[in-house]
């Protein structure tokens, strides 16, 4: 089986000891390729770095709705110079967050709405974040149309999920879709257009079972792959395979 995490945080400490034995599991058990997400811009050198000394590892740049309050012109700049060079292959993690509400609500619409906008004149995919925002977020995403992007680590409802479906977004799914207790995202893993989907880890966060509460690696993708394929009655391996091809129509073949 051959797989691809399309969204971690290889950057973050939690790796500071053994990033590179992380890397290297991922790449000889079955990982083809992997995301590693760039909050800012400390992260984004780590990460491009990382893309020097491994063929098939993707990086994209972006400020999360918590640090929206951040989000000033050095930080625009800084996008919009990396996205003009290509050094990413992505803006993001991007979107709303109003659940914790880290960043007042108009900033986050603020920081969110300027970074669409770069997306789109630089031609890149975005990665989009949103919790408990589902109408915010679709009102903007219906704002700011002729962007591709993927909704990450889809936790939403069935309203949200059809709207993004219909703006011809992706959707990946996470370790939560293993948790107990998420039949109503099970049900919407079932029902996803296969076209239109892959997974990922949010490592270090958001161990599948049976490694809850444990940090998180790319490798345990797999997991996540097993039961959504589980879920939707389907070959693992084919399975895996699509997802592959969805995340290369949207990043492309990696050339960084
Ligand atoms: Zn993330």
């Amino acid at each position: 089986m051959k797989f691809i995490d399309s969204h971690c945080h290889l950057a973050m400490d939690s790796f500071s000891e053994d990033r590179d034995e992380v890397i290297k599991r991922f790449f000889n058990e079955g990982g083809i390729a992997l995301l590693s997400v760039s909050t800012n811009i400390d992260e984004f050198y780590l990460n491009k770095k990382l893309c020097e000394k491994y063929s098939n590892i993707y990086t994209s740049l972006g400020w999360h709705p918590h640090d929206a309050k951040v989000f000033g012109k050095r930080e625009e700049d800084f996008l919009k110079q990396v996205a003009e060079k290509r050094l990413i292959n992505a803006i993001g993690e991007i979107g709303l967050d109003f659940y914790y509400d880290n960043s007042p609500r108009e900033e986050q619409i603020r920081a969110f709405e300027i970074q669409l906008k770069i997306a789109k004149k630089y031609n890149l995919p975005v990665i989009i974040h949103t919790r408990d925002a589902d109408k915010e977020t679709a009102a903007v995403l219906r704002k700011h149309k002729g962007i591709k992007g993927v909704i990450h680590c889809f936790t939403s409802g069935e309203e949200f999920f059809n709207e993004a479906v219909k703006l011809d977004y992706y959707i990946s799914f996470s370790g939560i879709i293993t948790f107990p207790k998420a039949d109503d995202l099970r049900k919407l893993v079932k029902k996803a257009p296969i076209d239109r989907v892959f997974f990922e880890t949010d490592s270090p966060y958001l161990s599948p079972v049976p490694f809850r509460g444990k940090r998180n690696e790319p490798l345990r993708v797999k997991h996540t792959i097993e039961k959504a394929a589980e879920v939707k009655g389907m070959d693992i391996s084919t399975l895996s395979n699509i997802a592959n091809q969805n995340f290369f129509n949207l990043f492309g073949k990696n050339n960084l």
